[in-house]
């Protein structure tokens, strides 16, 4: 392993989420919304802010160390276990995203939305954790932060995501219960946040 064939690790991985992605985001334009957490002005800019500093984190500071390798003055010393590694946390978190996407199926939207339809998903990736695709997203984070040696481009996506999930999972999880009621209070109750037995 080399650091250029950490940083072509990276941008499979991203490229691999996209193409597991895709099918579900078309989807998901089709699905009719029952309710949404962008009803107001303030909520929507909240969201737009959130999305957009989890990208920045995830996605647009590690694309500029990886194509440009700014910024250098953040560098430290490669270590090719340490982007092994990375490797095989990428490889875990698509399969979590992958099986998450397919566990959810429509009831998955990229910001806080009930659908019509919305069915409450408790079994698969569900089972024991409420919010496994935010544990992929954790994971593909801390694949990036292993993949790129760099104390700028590396942790961004934790600190990114970190956010996002932060001043998001809270409201999430009021709406599921304001929707689902009883159901969603017994399905918290066996369950969960993100790492079993952890939080
Ligand atoms: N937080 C979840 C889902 C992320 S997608 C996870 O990390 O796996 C966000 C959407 O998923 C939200 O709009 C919410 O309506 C929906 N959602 C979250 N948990 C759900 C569940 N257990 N069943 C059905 N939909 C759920």
């Amino acid at each position: 392993m080399t650091p250029f064939v950490a940083k072509l690790a990276w941008a499979a991985g991203i490229l691999l989420w996209y193409v597991i992605r895709y099918p579900h985001q078309r989807r998901s334009r089709k699905t009719p919304i029952a309710k949404t957490s962008m009803a107001s002005r303030r909520d929507c800019v909240r969201e737009g802010v959130l999305l957009a500093i989890s990208f920045t984190g995830l996605f647009i500071l590690p694309m500029i160390y990886v194509v440009t390798g700014e910024p250098r003055i953040a560098d430290y010393p490669f270590h090719p276990v340490q982007a092994w590694f990375g490797t095989a946390v990428f490889a875990v978190a698509l399969i979590g995203f992958y099986r998450t996407h397919r566990d959810l199926g429509r009831s998955w939207s990229v910001t806080l939305e009930i659908r019509q339809t919305h069915q409450l998903v408790t079994t698969g990736a569900y089972r024991h954790v409420r919010h496994p695709m935010y544990a992929a997203f954790f994971l593909w984070a801390a694949a990036q932060a292993l993949l790129l040696p760099n104390w700028i481009a590396g942790p961004a996506g934790l600190i990114g995501f970190g956010i996002l999930f932060g001043l998001r999972v809270g409201r999430e999880e009021r709406m599921m219960e304001a929707t689902f009621g009883d159901a969603y209070r017994s399905y918290a109750a066996r369950t969960w946040r993100v790492v079993p037995g952890v939080f």
